[in-house]
């Protein structure tokens, strides 16, 4: 037990931050546990695209590509274990959590531990919006815009996160219309910018989305009983932390909740690093694996500097 602890470091989450980060830390022959706490983000949607050599994979195959590929790197352990606690414990840290399958309570220790712990969207209280979330209701034009392209689509929202999220949808559909779902909060300025690129502005109450089985979007329903016919609706909705662990820590957050890093990845909380859509900046499948990568090194050289001392 190098260090006085059963790994060198544990990743918290098995999506493509994780995972990315277990297969360099593995080629570094660091032990490892992952633990794959259950699905990611992304699990309701039929696809992952803007993945290099993967666009469109589905997320479930995605990440067992990622977890078959660490097969043959004999220090790399993941299990499937929510992580419920994570306290120091000298320089290292101590986790505590449970079996996913059977509740079986875990304690492990590691030297550094990755959070690569991920983000949950808060969607609208209003039915329809968690139906068809991942396939008629979407959160981002780079990940879903093509497959939507030139088609009627609505954007949801108020004030400035719309009138952005609109401009920048009509890129792919010259038929864009915004749903404010109540007063829109648009400035005279937003109004005539969406007015410019022929963007509708629609301020009724919205009682629901109707859709179809397979959760494609038809039709937006207003308080007043009219429809509005549309192929999808884009949204940028609110996020939390899917785990509190760096908030108990003590971590620093930034304004907006996501676990603030510095440019090494590193939170401001000692060993501790944090990976993908936990921390701020753009969330796409490839930039968390990329920050997986990125992680892994960074930590395999402070394991390094410990070991090696001046
Ligand atoms: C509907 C939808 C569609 C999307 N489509 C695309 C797309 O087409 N292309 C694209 O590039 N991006 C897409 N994204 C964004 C993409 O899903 C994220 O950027 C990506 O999943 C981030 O990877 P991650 O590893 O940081 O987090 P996640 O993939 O969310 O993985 C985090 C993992 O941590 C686990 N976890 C959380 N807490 C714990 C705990 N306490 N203990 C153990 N495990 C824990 C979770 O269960 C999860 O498996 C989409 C997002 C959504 C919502």
């Amino acid at each position: 037990m190098a260090f006085g602890m059963e790994y060198d470091v544990l990743i918290i989450g098995a999506g493509s931050a994780g995972l990315s980060a277990a297969l360099t830390l593995g080629r570094c022959l660091r032990r490892v546990l992952v633990a794959d706490g259950g699905p990611p983000r992304n699990a309701a949607s039929p696809g992952v695209h803007g993945f290099l050599t993967r666009d469109g994979i589905r997320p479930a195959e995605l990440l067992r590509l990622g977890q078959e590929q660490l097969a043959p790197y004999e220090t790399v352990e993941v299990q499937c274990l929510h992580i419920d606690t994570l306290t120091r414990q000298g320089k290292g840290f101590c986790a505590t959590g449970h079996g996913t399958a059977d509740d079986t309570p875990i304690t492990v220790s590691a030297r550094r531990v990755l959070l690569a712990t991920g983000v949950s969207d808060i969607l609208p209280p209003l039915p329809g919006f968690r139906e068809l979330w991942g396939r008629g209701v979407l959160h981002c034009p780079y990940c879903h815009g093509w497959e939507v392209r030139s088609q009627p689509l609505a954007v949801y929202g108020q004030g400035r996160t719309v009138t952005g999220l609109a401009l920048l949808v009509s890129r792919w559909s010259r038929d864009v219309i915004v749903v404010t779902n109540g007063p829109g909060h648009l400035t005279p300025n937003a109004r005539r910018r969406l007015r410019r690129e022929k963007i509708g502005i629609r301020e009724e109450p919205i009682t629901r989305l109707i859709g179809a089985k397979n959760g494609e979007l038809r039709c937006i329903e207003f308080a007043n009983g009219d429809q509005l016919e549309r192929a999808a609706l884009f949204l940028h909705a609110p996020q939390h932390q899917r785990t509190p662990l760096a908030a108990d820590m003590g971590a620093r957050l930034t304004s907006k909740g996501a676990v603030w890093v510095d440019s090494k990845l590193h939170t401001s909380i000692p060993g501790l690093y944090a990976a993908g859509d936990t921390k701020p900046g753009t969330q796409q499948a490839l930039l968390a694996a990329a920050d997986g990568n990125h992680a892994a090194i960074v930590i395999n050289e402070s394991l390094t500097r410990e070991e090696c001392p001046k």
